[in-house]
């Protein structure tokens, strides 16, 4: 659904922090309310989905940087955090300072962890995932930590050896809170 409060905020953005990007215009965002996360890009329609639309005019406009920078970068990797620092300098040389503050946060909060690589965090990440996305198939799901581990996805099965089990699990656990979230939203939507 067309939201004009996202909308403008999203033209404000894109002339003073992505002047370059979206010439054609191809890039839309849309509020949904049955969005199982606050924001997401999704590559297939080009468009960005806000079901948690900030109240703060700055936290808007840093949601929708973070998620503009999505659009070219997958993940929350280097070439993401490099292209969020320069945002933030962009916001600073504004005088915007507020969303400078907002970007480094990120920035910091897209840092790999220190225990990135133990058996818990690799439970972890992998119940993250299912809970954002539980339909994603289990060799989707094991490439995804590969890459992010730098490891072979066999090699990866055999390290972590119950992360079938936690894939099964994780699926489930998913389904059933996009269920209770679902219930929810058919009431919050009207
Ligand atoms: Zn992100």
């Amino acid at each position: 659904m067309k939201n004009k409060k996202l909308n403008d905020a999203f033209e404000y953005v894109k002339i003073n922090f992505f002047p370059r990007w979206d010439k054609n215009k191809e890039f839309t965002i849309v509020y949904d309310c049955n969005l199982p996360s606050g924001a997401s890009y999704v590559a297939e329609e080009k468009k960005i989905k806000v079901r948690d639309i900030p109240k703060n005019r700055d936290k808007l406009l840093a949601l929708i940087i973070h998620e503009i920078t999505h659009c070219y970068t997958d993940g929350h990797g280097k070439k993401f955090r490099d292209a969020t620092i320069k945002k933030a300098e962009m916001a600073k040389s504004k005088g915007l300072n507020k969303i400078y503050d907002l970007l480094i946060m990120d920035y910091d909060n897209s840092l790999i962890p220190s225990d990135i690589g133990t058996h818990k965090y690799v439970y972890r990440r992998l119940s993250d995932m299912l809970l954002d996305y539980p339909e994603v198939p289990y060799e989707s799901a094991l490439g995804c930590m590969a890459d992010e581990l730098n490891m072979y996805p066999h090699k990866v099965e055999k390290k972590y050896k119950q992360f079938r089990k936690f894939y099964e699990k994780g699926k489930r656990d998913g389904l059933a809170s996009r269920l209770v979230f679902q219930m929810q939203a058919v009431n919050s939507c009207r």
